[in-house]
């Protein structure tokens, strides 16, 4: 009898998890998976999906309001979050259901249980207090919002945890952080009619991004009512009669009814057993793996947020389904991190491959950069204010495209089309010999012509 009870425990039943357990059951494993929350994780749970339900409620205030101009009169709207809150949770309870029939028709048996190591082979599981022996261990546990920085009454504070559950929709909204999550939710709550304010310790928001789109986004905010307050943090919170009094850096005080905290997610590595099976986490707790995600114990392997490598769901997916490769289909698979298109669902939405232009400068050295600023075709009959802000980077050396930047309506979309091309490693010529769409705001992508910006790196001395 072997030494085992399965060839594969999986801990955690999220999108990593699940794609590995799934997958390595496909190779013909034994494969466990404990869950000790629901099944789906961060992304199906409390991400990626309820955010963008929630994204597409925010955006029906601007299109009700943009009707008019095209003849339509759809009277005086209104909104109801609680309807929004109960169908979410439905679409949501649906999808973990999928998620766990999915598992059950591959043959992974699920455990209902947070679980826990005890040693490179063996995993604790708490509910039962069973013991499983297993040939090679799945750490995919993800990460959790934190209430950073540490302020006083900084309890009073919810994190994106929390704000899929909210009773009631807070009428005025302070929203802390400068990152996907907080910029997404500024535009979700301004949409809905929420007082938001945005508050970020830099001076400009989405760092990492290119800095047209990050100028371009505060400004379309601003336009949009969201009070930016940036350069600043808060020094403290206070229940008030009537809310919470935020204090700021430069000494105001701002009434609010909820405080969202958006500084960033740490992995779920406490207490995990992860030093009982002889692993060290890193500085900010994460499990150091090489490209197969396997740890330095070799039973041991982990995907995901926990790793924080790019924590993204398709990356999370990619690394669960390349690790299964790789350890039971005999096909050894790395994940590429490079060249991840992404998306941030605010309200005009970001799509971006490769690199900004202040990063390809210092990469490449001799860029070309094609820019491209408008007012989309809808906004002509319907007064919207949002602009349209495209960017192409190219490597004058190669002539090959290394950045891609959208704001504006479907950037999400964009991007992913305009992220084959990139990865396949389109060049410029490869773009203007594409034939545009037309009319599209897209076409846009393969009509521009003259870099508006072309510097060559200065000889010094
Ligand atoms: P991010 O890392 O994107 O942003 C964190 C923000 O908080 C930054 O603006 C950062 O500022 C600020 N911050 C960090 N620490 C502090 C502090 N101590 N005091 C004040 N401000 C602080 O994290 P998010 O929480 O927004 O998102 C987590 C991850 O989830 C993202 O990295 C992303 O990968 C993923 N995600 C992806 C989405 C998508 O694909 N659309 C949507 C939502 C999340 P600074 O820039 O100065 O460091």
């Amino acid at each position: 009898m072997s030494q085992f009870d399965v060839d594969l425990f999986v801990i955690g039943g999220g999108s990593g998890g699940v794609r590995a357990a799934r997958i390595a059951a496909g190779y013909g494993a034994r494969v466990m998976l404990a869950e000790e929350y629901r099944v789906g994780g961060t992304c199906v749970i409390r991400g990626c999906v309820p955010k963008k339900l929630m994204v597409y409620a925010s955006r029906f205030g601007d299109e009700f309001h943009e009707a008019a101009g095209f003849g339509w009169n759809v009277g005086s709207p209104s909104f109801d979050w609680a309807t929004l809150i109960r169908n979410k949770d439905k679409e949501i309870d649906r999808l973990e259901g999928i998620y766990r029939t999915n598992l059950e028709k591959a043959g992974v048996e699920i455990i209902d249980s947070r679980a826990v190591l005890e040693d490179a082979h063996t995993v604790h599981v708490l509910k039962t207090g069973a013991r499983i022996r297993a040939r090679t261990i799945l750490v995919a546990v993800g990460a959790h919002p934190t209430l950073e920085p540490v302020i006083p009454g900084g309890e009073l504070g919810i994190t994106s945890n929390e704000v899929f559950h909210l009773e009631t929709l807070p009428k005025r909204i302070l929203i802390i952080g400068g990152g996907y999550i907080a910029v997404e939710f500024a535009g979700v709550f301004a949409g809905l009619g929420s007082e938001v304010t945005l508050l970020h310790r830099g001076d400009k928001l989405l760092r990492g991004f290119d800095d047209d789109i990050r100028d371009a986004l505060a400004q379309a905010y601003a336009q949009r009512g969201v009070n930016l307050a940036l350069g600043k943090t808060v020094t403290r919170l206070d229940k008030t009669a009537d809310g919470i009094a935020a204090t700021l850096s430069d000494g105001s005080v701002l009434p609010v009814d909820q405080v969202l905290v958006a500084t960033g997610r740490r992995p779920n590595t406490a207490g995990l057993g992860l030093e009982q099976a002889g692993i060290t986490v890193d500085e900010v707790g994460a499990i150091p793996v090489d490209s197969y995600s396997q740890t330095l114990i070799p039973s041991v392997y982990a995907v995901g947020d926990v790793t924080n490598r790019a924590n993204l769901t398709p990356i999370a997916i990619r690394e669960g389904h390349a690790f299964a490769d790789t350890v039971f289909g005999n096909k050894p698979t790395i994940v590429d991190h490079d060249l991840i298109p992404t998306a941030v669902f605010s309200t005009p939405e970001i799509g971006v491959i490769g690199c900004g232009e202040a990063a390809a400068r210092a990469i490449y050295g001799d860029i070309d950069v094609y820019k491209t600023a408008f007012r989309p075709m809808k906004a002509t009959l319907s007064g919207g204010t949002d602009r349209v802000l495209m960017k192409l980077i190219i490597d004058k050396a190669t002539d090959k495209v290394v950045g891609v930047h959208i704001m504006g309506h479907d950037a999400g979309e964009m991007i992913q089309l305009a992220g084959i091309a990139v990865t396949m490693g389109a060049t410029k010529a490869d773009f203007d010999r594409t034939v545009a769409v037309h009319p599209t705001a897209a076409e846009e992508l393969v009509t521009m012509r003259t870099p508006v910006v072309v510097k060559h790196p200065v000889a010094v001395g």
